[in-house]
């Protein structure tokens, strides 16, 4: 099968601006960040999203982000930063190989978050329990 666009990257066939590598993990910067430092952590292996990568490594992922969430403050000053991942076509995801959002955020960036809406009566308690009996 053809390496996906992140696999290719993992192996040097595409260039990028790598911030981190360990034997399972990668980081490099977004190549159309939302601001200078948006970085994308993404596990070596290929996993579509989150539904597939293994809860070990997806623990790992999570640490990453959080180093390179320390790092972006820190090296491009930002005020406070974004941690994001979109899974699925619906949710926005364009490359389907996981990756983590870690995104500098600015005072008065403009960027908004996605709004929120009201539960209708009886809708939150509802939607809980079909949650609650799903966890695993
Ligand atoms: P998604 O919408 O799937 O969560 O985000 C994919 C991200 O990958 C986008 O923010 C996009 O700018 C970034 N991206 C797509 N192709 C490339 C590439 O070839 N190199 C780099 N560095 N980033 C890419
Ligand atoms: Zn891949």
């Amino acid at each position: 099968m053809e390496k996906c666009i992140f696999c290719q990257i993992v192996v040097g066939e595409i260039p990028c601006e790598k911030v981190y590598e360990d034997a399972e993990v990668f980081a490099f910067l977004d190549i159309v960040p939302v601001n200078a430092g948006h970085t994308l952590v993404i596990p070596k292996k290929h996993y579509e999203n989150i539904f597939e990568v293994p809860d070990e490594l997806f623990g790992h992922l999570g640490v990453v982000a959080k180093k390179v969430a320390h790092a972006i403050k820190d090296g491009v000053g930002a005020d406070g930063v974004n941690v994001a991942m979109n899974n699925g076509k619906h949710a926005g995801q364009v490359v389907f190989h996981a990756h983590i959002h870690v995104m500098p955020r600015y005072e008065g960036d403009g960027y908004q978050l996605w709004k929120g809406r009201e539960y209708k009566e009886h809708e939150r308690g509802e939607v809980g329990e079909k949650i609650r009996k799903q966890i695993r």
